[in-house]
């Protein structure tokens, strides 16, 4: 298929850019750099600059190009950022997909992929599923749950038929790609950015909520199956016009947890400091990803929280710096 992958240059839209290459598909990304590299970007992939909010770039790249798909990556993704500039994240996440969205159903796009968020639910003390009531604890969750629900309008309506893929917590790293935010506000690079001496330590953002050490339970997934899960749903809405699925190992992992794997995985040293929660933080979030399993037959390869940071371990120690552009 011949696919327009936005955020393509970013974590998680570069790995299935990639996959989606080696998969035989036909690869253009479309991505504004505010926070992706170029240098994530895959060389067998086309590279396109431009923004969701811009529409007669859209319409530049989609003229007559036959695409068959849209994956749409590109968002703002820091909840906690979210809960101080609002109206950012409105305009960003949720008018830009609305922008992109006009255009695949002006331009004949048939299929479209759309990268939500476990953040669109509220905590809850055992394994998600789909079928879970929503209540997003912040903007960021907010926004990705406004974009789901114009889809399945625009399903109804105009017969798009849409993969939302609600990501539990995105870690790991391939040989080539690893996680580098700008600035950075994940768990676990900062964990390893403490583990090679460049933070002199890592806070964690509240230790008194209602869980077994006090700190947040994640549920950590390696970006590459993340990524798998990508090429299986865009074969499967050939049969499945519409599909909702989490993605996540359905084991949960406390900050405190993460941090002392970490410790294992780099036999260094990583000071800790307790601070406030983060504003927007549910306490816990777990995955079942029962749904997808029993439907597409998606499969985790690398299940293990040790394994996914061990991963990133290795890519951290080989780019220490990030990306260099
Ligand atoms: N966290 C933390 N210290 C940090 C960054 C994150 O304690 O420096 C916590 C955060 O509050 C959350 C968990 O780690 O409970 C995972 O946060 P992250 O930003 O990696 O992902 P999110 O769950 O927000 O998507």
């Amino acid at each position: 298929m011949k696919v327009l992958v936005t955020g393509g240059a970013g974590y998680i839209g570069s790995v299935v850019a990639q996959q989606l290459l080696d998969g035989g598909h036909s690869v253009v990304v479309y991505d504004n750099l505010s926070s992706g590299h170029l240098a994530a970007v895959p060389p067998g992939a086309d590279f396109f600059q431009g923004d969701t909010l811009d529409r007669p770039a859209l319409d530049a790249v989609l003229q007559g190009g036959g695409f068959d798909a849209i994956l749409h990556f590109a968002a703002f993704i820091e909840a906690g950022e979210s809960m101080r500039e609002p109206g950012r994240f409105f305009r960003n996440n949720v008018t830009g997909s609305l922008t992109l969205i006009d255009a695949a159903v002006a331009h004949g796009v048939e299929r479209f992929v759309f990268s939500s968020t476990a953040g669109v639910y509220a905590s809850k003390d055992g394994p998600l599923t789909e079928d879970d009531p929503v209540g997003p604890a912040s903007v960021y969750g907010a926004t990705k749950l406004m974009v789901e629900q114009a889809l399945e309008w625009h399903h109804r309506i105009h017969g798009l038929r849409v993969a939302i893929l609600r990501y539990f917590n995105a870690a790991g790293a391939t040989a080539e790609r690893g996680e580098a935010h700008r600035p950075e506000t994940h768990l676990i690079p900062l964990v390893l950015q403490t583990a090679l001496g460049n933070r002199p330590q890592i806070a964690i953002f509240g230790d008194d909520y209602p869980t077994r050490d006090g700190t947040c339970i994640r549920d950590y997934i390696h970006i590459e199956d993340l990524a798998s899960a990508h090429l299986l749903a865009l074969a499967g809405l050939d049969n499945r016009p519409f599909m909702r699925f989490n993605l996540g190992n359905g084991a949960g992992y406390s900050v405190r947890e993460v941090i002392e794997t970490a410790r294992r995985v780099t036999g260094r040293p990583i000071p800790t400091v307790v601070r406030p929660r983060r504003p927007g933080d549910p306490a816990i979030l777990v995955a079942s990803s029962a749904q997808i399993q029993e439907a597409l037959g998606w499969k985790s390869v690398y299940p293990e929280l040790e394994q996914i940071i061990e991963s990133a371990w290795r890519w951290h120690l080989a780019h220490p710096l990030g990306y260099h552009e």
